[in-house]
């Protein structure tokens, strides 16, 4: 068992949307293609209609650069394009447009790597190579795929700008390629050129062998949190083959993330069979090193360098810069939050535990809650003012998250607001004193029935009740006991 688990190759194929452009690679329609009218932002180019010629979009390629660099890789001096022919139906042209690596082609870049951090292992990752193609339309099954009835196609997505990025078999777990996903998830963010939170903008294939074994494809891999899952699965079928001396075949699986399955789709198609071929209605672009060298110096901050920026700019230990620069989300947020309140550490350590605690149970993203950043540091203030305890502030956190409340209201709303009356704890007390008159008796000797009691009276108030003060008064009627002006 042991053997065929740490003999896992997993390589990765991702495809990540240029989110930011705003029209497609070759042509103008506009890229913002979710929630609109199927089949609306279309033209003859990306529509393939015939005599249409494509024209490439310079956005896109100093993005693809700029990503390319930040991946570490080898910029080619050539930009070409080639075509991929094969029939499907979202592929209106009956090829997609691409880059190869073979017969006179180059990918944009190649010979990269990434650093993915585990359990406080660092790994490389190394990256094959990195080119630009155009997304094909989107299919519309209706249920799973190999159940629908028909299919739908939207053209919209269609010519939409995608940066392919290949990884060599270097990652050996499904939670590796996940850390992997979510490392080149933030740098493209960081980058400015990518929006990770729109569905469907970073699509992932993976070959995945076990033992040396056959290599199988999976595709559709739909978000990082997805390839854990996918991989997971598909490793304990193979293995289950192996086990039974079935041989493992070489094939394209697709993950159904709703049943959690990996289904067969086709025999593996080979290299030859998509008859690669240069694109003739595309001139090759000269890659200049001063082109490079420009966009290089214009590079926004990339993690590793906000992660230093934290710890220097707010006296951050590196683990909490680590965790709070481990998305660009994040990082922004607490940012947000310094700049109305200059309190790093306090904002952080919110952050870092309540706030991430409950989006991590809840298996949600920053963008999913509904709390923002002035609403964490409202909070923090009515800590900081006396009005609310840290122990009010812990449910009250939960809340906003889900409500989007701002905390004062929470607090009317829930009857959260701390009692400091001391006239009202005094009368509380009173009370627990009555309820507990072994404990009040130890407590005249016992600092730790002194703890009991305070623990009782927070019990009764639901823990509203002030610390400091109601320690005072309840260490004030201890006094009045032992000097005899006061009997239990
Ligand atoms: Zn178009
Ligand atoms: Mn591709």
């Amino acid at each position: 068992m042991q053997s065929i688990k740490e003999s896992v190759k997993i390589g990765l194929e991702v495809h990540v949307q240029l989110t930011s452009l705003k029209t497609k690679l070759f042509c103008g329609c506009s890229a913002d293609y979710r929630g609109r009218e199927p089949n609306t932002l279309v033209c003859p180019v990306c529509l393939g209609l015939p005599g249409a010629l494509p024209v490439l979009n310079e956005k896109a390629v100093k993005y693809a650069i700029m990503a390319a660099l930040a991946l570490n890789c080898k910029i080619s001096e050539r930009m070409v394009f080639f075509r991929k022919n094969y029939f499907y139906p979202d592929l209106p042209k009956n090829f997609q447009i691409t880059q190869y690596d073979r017969a006179g082609g180059v990918p944009l870049a190649a010979d990269g790597y990434l650093y993915i951090e585990d359990h406080g292992q660092t790994k490389r990752v190394r990256i094959s190579r990195v080119h630009l193609e155009e997304d094909p339309g989107r299919l519309i099954h209706i249920g799973p795929i190999d159940q629908s009835p028909y299919t739908l196609v939207d053209y919209n997505r269609s010519g939409v700008a995608l940066l392919e990025i290949v990884t060599e078999p270097d990652i050996t777990s499904p939670r590796e390629a996940r850390l992997f996903l979510q490392k080149l998830r933030n740098i493209l963010e960081h980058l400015g050129i990518f929006d990770g939170s729109l569905e469907g903008s970073m699509r992932c294939d993976a070959n995945i062998s076990l033992a040396g074994g056959t290599r199988v494809e999976v595709k559709n891999i739909t978000s990082f949190k997805e390839v854990e899952r996918a991989l997971n699965f598909e490793i304990i079928r193979q293995r289950g083959l192996i086990e039974k001396g079935v041989a493992v075949k070489r094939e394209t699986r697709h993950w159904d993330e709703v049943r959690r399955v990996t289904i067969s789709l086709r025999a593996k198609e080979e290299e030859q069979d998509y008859r690669y071929f240069p694109e003739p209605d595309l001139v090759p672009v000269v890659i200049t090193k001063d082109m490079i060298e420009e966009i290089r110096s214009k590079m926004p901050e990339l993690p590793d360098e906000r992660v230093e920026r934290f710890m220097r700019m707010y006296g951050l230990p590196k683990y909490d810069a680590e965790v709070l620069v481990s998305s660009k989300q994040l990082a922004d947020f607490f940012e947000e939050c310094v700049k109305i309140y200059n309190k790093p550490k306090e904002i952080s350590n919110w952050m870092m535990s309540d706030l991430l605690r409950y989006l991590y149970e809840n298996n949600l993203e920053l963008h999913e809650s509904k709390i923002t950043p002035k609403m964490l540091v409202d909070m923090i203030r009515l800590i900081d003012e006396g009005v609310i305890s840290g122990k009010i502030a812990k449910k009250i956190l939960p809340i906003m998250i889900v409500s989007g409340k701002d905390p004062r209201r929470i607090i009317e709303e829930e009857g959260l607001l701390k009692i400091s009356d001391e006239k009202v704890l005094s009368e509380l007390v009173d009370r627990v004193f009555a309820e507990n008159q072994k404990a009040v008796k130890d407590a005249l000797t016992d600092e730790k029935a002194v703890h009991y009691l305070v623990g009782q009276l927070m019990k009764l108030t639901k823990g509203k009740a002030d610390p400091a003060i109601a320690n005072k008064i309840i260490r004030g009627k201890l006094e009045e006991i032992k000097s005899g002006a006061k009997s239990i």
